[in-house]
Order: structure tokens, then C-alpha cells, then sequence
């Protein structure tokens, strides 16, 4: 039985290995661990409390992957239901003849299940950060005059590379039946254009398990990891006989050939159907961690750094120490 996730899935890895001792699948295992990081209000870039997009509402997306039967479930763009895993769950587990719902239609399908609404998604604090960032900003938008015909093109330059916000869980379990799952939540980027889907609901793009190979899920620039299908694209260099590291690189590698204005941070975690593990980033000291059943608690471990110059809207962008962010 092993788990890993990214770094900011610490405050669910110990329910998540909990679930597993008790017999629990992996899927039930992702489950519960991602759920707790959704719950979490310092968390902002997942579930309750994340950052919202550029008119101040907080859109989920989220994906979960059996790699026993390849079934899979996805929700994006979704409002005022924080425990976003657990719908994507039910859409895999219903037997709908779907894979992912979004906008409104996965709102209707979370209440039709009854899952957990909360009237508000958003603390005080995160408001009054969002309502900073567009005052600092007026004369891309006036935030006393925002409705559904106010223009956003010109102020999506304001979206928040997700890198520099830090945020999306990944979750990769493989259980005592030796069955793998992925699962992958995020509310996207930060002041994001209002229905913008990221790589997290988009299996193959963020999110992959297959227990014939291995599972990979990713964090960071979703525009990246859907254009180079990332964790598909890491499976299956493990399908054609990869050892983990080397198809992390190969997947990276992808990453790093995409051209085009904006190219941000990318950040992926990967096993092998034995348990290998493997986290790769373009940040320097970036970690995630992991847990077998034997340990007392779980680990944290750097990943492979990859450099990829990052671009914003055509320009190189480098941090002041001359490292590129
Ligand atoms: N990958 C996520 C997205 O593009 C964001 C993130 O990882 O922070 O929506």
C-alpha cells in the first residue's frame, strides 16, 4: 500500500492511509485525502477558499481515475459545492453514461446527489484579495461594474500563473488489492477568465491511472499539460517500457518543446504498477511526499527540478535572483 501527493496533501494522507488499513480501496483512499485539502481555508487553490476568478467566483474542477477498469469521473467549472473529488466520484460511480459534467449541469447533478452545498465558498480575506487585486488593476476593470456583459478580455492578463499561487492536490494511491486510482482537485488559477477548464478534470491531461503501468497527475500550468496530454503521455512511456524516472523525463521533455506566449510552471507526481515513485518540477525545491503502510508517518522528498523558461504573454519571465518563475 503506498500513497503519494503533492506537498499540500498533508492534512489528508494520514485519513487517506487510515482508509487503506481499514481495508479501504484506493479509490476510497484518494477520496478521503483530497477531501480534507477541499476543506482546508488555507488552501488557496483548492476547494473552500480558493482563489476565485476575475469576477470574484470560485469555480472547482476535479477528476478521479480507477486504474483497475479505467472508469473515470470529472467536474469542472463548478459552484458552491466545495467537496468537488467526491462529485467527480459520483459521476464515475453512478454509472452515467458521462465522464466529466460542468457549469451548471454538474451543479444540478451535485445537488440531485445531495452533496454538500455551503452558501458561502469564499472567506472574508480572500474577497478583500480579489477585491484588491482589481482595484490595483481599474483601468483593465471597474469592479463596481461587473456583470455579464462587462468586457474581460483585456484584463485577463491579471489571471495568476497557478504556479505562483501554489495550489491543486494530486493524490495517487495503490491499495492492498494492488489497484491503483489518481485524483486531482483544484479551483484553477487565480483570477482566471469566468469558465475556464484546467488540466485537472481533463483525464489524460492531469490526471491518469492505469494498473497495468501506473498513474501520474499534475499541477501547474493546466494549458501545458492539456496541449502535451502530460499524464497520459508519462503512462505511456511506461507502457512502452520506461523505467519511472526516465518517462517522467520523456513527459517533461514534451512539456519543455511546447511553444507559444505563455509557459508557465509544471509540476507532475508518477508511480509504477511496483510503487516507484517520481515528482518532477521546472521549481527548484519543489516537493511532494509519500507514505508506504509500514511507515509511521508520511515524507517529504524533493523533486527533480526540469528547467523550462517560463514566458508570459510572449516575454521571458525571470524571478530576481535570475531563476525563472
Ligand atoms: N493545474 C491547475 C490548473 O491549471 C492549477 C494548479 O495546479 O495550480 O487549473
Amino acid at each position: 500500500m503506498l500513497i503519494i501527493a503533492s506537498a499540500n496533501g498533508a492534512v489528508g494522507i494520514d485519513a487517506a492511509m487510515r482508509v487503506l488499513k481499514n481495508g479501504g480501496s484506493a479509490i476510497d483512499a484518494v477520496e478521503a485525502g483530497i477531501r480534507l485539502v477541499e476543506a482546508n481555508p488555507a488552501e488557496r487553490s483548492v476547494g473552500y477558499n480558493g482563489y476565485p476568478n476575475i469576477l470574484g467566483q470560485l469555480e472547482l474542477d476535479a477528476s478521479i481515475m480507477d486504474g483497475k477498469t479505467l472508469n473515470s469521473g470529472a467536474v469542472a467549472i463548478m459552484r458552491g459545492f466545495p467537496y468537488a473529488i467526491s462529485v467527480a466520484r459520483q459521476v464515475m460511480d453512478r454509472k452515467l453514461p458521462h465522464v466529466m459534467l460542468a457549469g451548471e449541469g454538474a451543479e444540478r447533478f451535485a445537488r440531485e446527489i445531495d452533496a454538500e452545498q455551503w452558501a458561502s465558498m469564499l472567506s472574508e480575506e480572500v474577497k478583500a484579495i480579489w477585491r484588491e487585486r482589481l482595484i490595483e488593476n481599474s483601468a483593465l476593470l471597474d469592479i463596481d461594474d461587473l456583470d455579464d456583459d462587462t468586457a474581460l478580455l483585456d484584463a485577463v492578463v491579471l489571471a495568476t500563473d497557478p504556479e505562483r499561487v501554489a495550489g491543486t492536490v494530486n493524490f495517487i494511491v495503490i491499495d492492498g488489492n494492488g489497484d491503483i486510482c489518481s485524483g486531482v482537485s483544484t479551483s484553477g488559477w487565480a483570477w482566471k477568465y469566468p469558465g475556464r477548464v484546467g488540466d485537472s478534470p481533463i483525464i489524460g491531461a492531469g490526471n491518469y491511472a492505469d494498473n497495468r503501468h501506473g498513474a501520474c497527475a499534475c499541477t501547474g500550468m493546466g494549458e501545458m499539460a492539456i496541449r502535451a496530454c502530460t499524464a497520459y503521455g508519462l503512462v505511456s512511456y511506461l507502457r512502452a517500457g520506461l523505467p519511472i524516472g526516465a518517462a517522467g523525463h520523456k513527459a517533461m521533455r514534451d512539456l519543455r518543446d511546447l511553444d507559444g506566449d505563455f509557459i508557465g510552471g509544471m509540476n507532475l507526481i508518477a508511480l509504477d504498477r511496483e510503487g516507484n515513485h517520481v515528482g518532477m518540477t521546472t521549481r527548484a525545491g519543489s516537493t511532494y511526499i509519500y507514505q508506504h503502510a509500514e511507515m509511521d508517518a508520511h515524507r517529504e522528498k524533493e523533486r527533480e527540478f526540469v528547467e523550462i523558461p517560463a514566458r508570459w504573454a510572449g516575454e521571458e519571465r525571470l524571478r530576481d535572483d535570475g531563476s525563472y518563475c
